[in-house]
């Protein structure tokens, strides 16, 4: 594996999924909705304003509930704890819940 060290003062380095939890013990595990997504800046794993795209039933009073519901990793996000605004990709680490989750035995 090669590394690029090139610049100290440049823009920060992207964490890896094995980087997060070295930098936030704390971090809790996901396994639903946020399966693999995570705050970069503070570790929240809680909640997080994502632009979406979903079909909602539309009354005249209003929405009324909505069907599925999808977002792309280019989609605007932000931190529920430290407002942290990027895109959602920015907020994805790609097998970080495996990472977390203690690993099971897989039986029949
Ligand atoms: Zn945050």
């Amino acid at each position: 594996m090669s590394e690029t060290t090139k610049s100290l003062t440049g823009k920060t380095r992207r964490l890896t999924a094995r980087q997060l939890p070295k930098k936030f013990p704390n971090l809790r595990a996901n396994e639903n909705c946020l399966t693999d997504i995570a705050c970069p800046k503070c570790g929240n794993r809680e909640q997080f304003r994502i632009e979406m795209k979903g079909v909602f039933i539309l009354r005249d009073a209003g929405t009324d509930d909505h069907e599925d519901t999808d977002w792309e990793q280019n989609a605007y996000c932000q931190c529920g704890g430290c407002q942290h605004e990027a895109k959602v990709g920015d907020f994805t680490f790609a097998g970080l819940d495996g990472l977390l989750k203690p690993a099971k035995q897989s039986e029949g």
